[in-house]
């Protein structure tokens, strides 16, 4: 393989990596690219305390780019990897001594970066604590003042800005994934949702159901009663579905007065019971301005190598049987 193809291949493999596994990866190879001079001059200098750490962190940087590339960013990898970080600073200011205390800033910022705000400060707060025990006795006071509080300084800008972006990410997410007027997921999440099972069912194959339903003659309820009363009863209709399913199940608005639920661990007899309870609830139930409506269901378990979009096909194959059957029914996809 000739070096351009290689570029372009790790291109199209970071492609497919969330922005944070690509960070992880990218400080993984990194360290993995700078450590091995370092080793040869210890080695050379025949520093064998430091040859020894630094061989170790070489070493646990190829574990965890091999875990990142195979597991994806998951939270035991990330801790594992900020705990690692701080002990290796702690090590190496341990033997090196103050002209080391370098190593904890950029140390910290990846720290930052890898977890929550709050798990962060308190790794790093704690580490910075570790170091003024390493340094105290081997400087002056003043010396040692001026580490530590530029130390605890930094973690502070950090937990702050951190903190904020975190915030701002979850606004963002939350715009991104869910639904105005229903206040359930939206399509988009939908999708996400969908692209992951399928990924997982890859690995290890489980049962998993979708039920995609759709309100019955909803234009007449929005021609008699007006619009405003149509989107009330969107939303009645959401939360009547939302206070009615498992923890685990999730429901989706897929468009109009179209929804999706997702049901883990759900096999097809079982959810055919499942959509059989929601469609007699809302037939059951009064919406807003005493207004009743049914709904019609197609439900589909997902088949081995099925991708989402066949899936969500047969879903939505068997709600247009239920719609032709007459409506406020439930068929389900064999
Ligand atoms: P069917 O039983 O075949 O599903 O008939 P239907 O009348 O429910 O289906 P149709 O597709 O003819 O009409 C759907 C209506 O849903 C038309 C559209 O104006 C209305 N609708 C879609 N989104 C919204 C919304 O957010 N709010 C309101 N009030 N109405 C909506
Ligand atoms: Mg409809
Ligand atoms: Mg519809």
């Amino acid at each position: 393989m000739d070096a351009v193809s290689f570029i372009h291949k790790i291109r199209t493999e970071f492609k497919k990596r969330s922005e944070q596994e690509v960070v992880m990866l990218s400080c993984s190879a990194l360290g993995i690219l700078y450590l091995p001079p370092f080793i040869i001059y210890r080695i050379i200098n025949e520093d064998w305390s430091m040859a020894v750490i630094d061989s170790l962190v070489f070493l646990i940087m190829v574990l965890f780019f091999r875990f990142n590339y195979m597991k994806g960013s998951i939270l035991s990898t990330r801790l594992t990897m900020s705990a690692f970080l701080m002990i290796a600073c702690m090590a190496v200011v341990y033997l090196k001594g103050i002209s080391s205390i370098f190593w904890y800033f950029p140390a910290v910022i990846v720290v930052y970066y890898l977890l929550k705000p709050i798990h962060a400060v308190l790794i790093s707060l704690s580490s910075a604590v570790t170091l003024s025990f390493i340094l105290y006795s081997s400087l002056e006071s003043i010396v040692f003042a001026s580490i530590l509080v530029p130390c605890i300084l930094m973690n502070l800008i950090l937990y702050i800005t951190f903190n904020s972006y975190a915030k701002i990410e979850k606004q963002l997410t939350k715009l991104v994934t869910i639904d105005s007027l229903t206040g359930v997921r939206n399509r988009r999440s939908l999708t996400q949702e969908l692209a992951n099972i399928v990924m997982s069912q890859r690995r290890i194959f489980f049962n998993i159901s979708l039920i995609m339903f759709d309100l019955d003659n909803f234009k007449k309820i929005n021609d008699e009663h007006g619009h405003v009363i149509g989107d009330e009863v969107l939303i009645h209709i959401a939360k009547i579905f939302s206070l009615n399913i498992r923890a685990s199940d999730s429901l989706f608005r897929y468009g109009g007065e179209e929804f999706v639920i997702l049901l883990p661990d759900v096999n097809l007899p079982e959810a055919f019971t499942v959509s059989e309870n929601l469609r007699k609830l809302v037939a059951a139930s009064t919406l807003p301005s005493g207004i009743t409506a049914t709904v019609s269901m197609g439900v589909a378990q997902q088949l081995k190598a099925e991708t989402a979009v066949e899936w969500l096909k047969r879903a939505d194959a068997a709600l247009y049987k239920a719609k032709q059957n007459g409506r406020d029914q439930v068929v389900i996809s064999q």
